[in-house]
């Protein structure tokens, strides 16, 4: 099992701690560092989810799922043995408007949860809780693996604590946060002890007869509640430099990186009131798509740098053809220009953007 270290999970047993009060001393920890949901996995919940997965075991050889540490979650017996998983979460809710575009300033938009660098955030909180944790029970802090947005699969151990249950839109949702936070976690070299705690009733349905988000979805992703079809899903297609097709770059819009139109809809979401404290690598909720098309690759790898738009599972040729696709929606042929010095650019996706966004602008030029 990746990052199971067997050795050092007898370790904390023959130095005489209780793996309980290392569990429940972990989740302290955590809700002290500021995380606003912390608890541990119980690997009885995963019993359904690795029943579900086995049974879709071609879809976790696709992309985005491929490569993912499935076994987490369709082995959770064995590693349950040697480890603790602590799963966090921190509110990544946002309150500004998300377009400061003004006439003549198209910008195109991002995320909420892209505004900042919430994933780095929850590991520096992470590494807090590592070094208390190392203090208090003597576990060294490099057997700690910690987690965000990583190759573990964090919303199937997320609804294994018990505090989540899955929406129609394929998100997690937890009461008071909604679906709006991003998962931290770590796996803590010491047995998990669940024994003494009463198996956690799974969480009723959220949904109910709910449809929002799949009304929502501008690419009718969600063919079927709880399934998100990532070939169409924009968010998805954001991060991956692949050509898109007309139908998609029609439908979309300003994005520069995420939708959210699914969560956006749903009433978990609304009226929520936690939200983290300003955090590092923040962007913001929109860029100048002009500024952004003059820039070379060399300044919007600086832009970029030490956000979470920035890291490597967002190609940069894949935020500049969204920026082209973003600037034909936007219609203002103002652009024009500044789409045209990207038709001879070394990707095809980005070429295919361009030479789109060339059209639409034209045509907008010509009305
Ligand atoms: S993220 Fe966007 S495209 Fe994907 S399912 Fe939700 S609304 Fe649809
Ligand atoms: S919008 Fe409705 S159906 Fe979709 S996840 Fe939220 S509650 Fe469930």
């Amino acid at each position: 099992m990746p990052g199971v270290r067997r050795e050092q999970g007898r370790l904390r047993e023959d130095l005489g701690l209780s793996p309980s009060s290392v569990n429940g001393r972990a989740v302290e920890l955590a809700r002290e560092a500021g995380f606003h949901r912390a608890a541990i996995v119980d690997p009885r919940l995963l019993t359904p989810w690795a029943d579900r997965l086995r049974s879709r075991a071609a879809d976790l050889d696709r992309a985005p799922l491929r490569g993912l540490e499935w076994r987490w979650v369709t082995e959770p017996f064995t590693w349950a043995e040697s480890s603790t998983i602590l799963i966090c979460c921190l509110s990544c809710l946002r309150t500004e408007a998300d377009d400061s575009s003004e006439p003549g300033e198209p910008h195109a938009l991002v995320a909420p949860f892209a505004r900042a660098h919430y994933y780095r955030a929850a590991i520096a909180m992470l590494r807090v809780v590592a070094a208390r944790l190392e203090r208090e029970s003597g576990i060294p802090r490099s057997s700690i693996r910690l987690f965000s947005n990583s190759r573990i699969p964090e919303k199937p151990l997320l609804a294994a604590t018990g505090i989540a249950a899955y929406g129609k839109n394929g998100c997690v949702l937890v009461s008071g946060l909604g679906s709006l936070f991003v998962i931290a976690g770590a796996v803590i070299p010491v047995r998990t002890e669940v024994e003494g705690r009463p198996l956690p009733l799974l969480p009723a349905d959220p949904c109910g007869s709910c449809q929002r988000c799949r009304s929502a979805c501008p690419v009718g992703a969600i063919e079927q509640p709880y399934v998100v079809r990532h070939d169409l899903c924009l968010q998805a297609k954001a991060g991956s430099a692949e050509v898109l097709s007309e139908e998609t770059m029609e439908l979309w819009g300003a994005r520069l990186y995420g939708c959210q139109d699914c969560q956006t809809v749903c009433p978990h979401n609304s009226g929520l009131k936690e939200a983290a404290p300003p955090s590092t690598g923040e962007i913001g909720p929109d860029i100048s798509l002009r500024a952004f098309l003059a820039e070379d690759n060399g300044q919007r790898k600086l832009r970029f740098r030490g956000t979470a738009l920035g890291m490597s599972w967002v190609a940069g040729d894949a935020l500049l053809r969204n920026a082209l696709v973003a600037a034909g929606n936007s219609r203002d042929a103002s652009l024009l220009g500044h789409v045209e010095r990207h038709l001879a650019d070394g990707s095809a996706a980005v070429r295919a953007a361009a030479r789109w966004a060339r059209e639409k602008l034209r045509e907008s030029y010509l009305r």
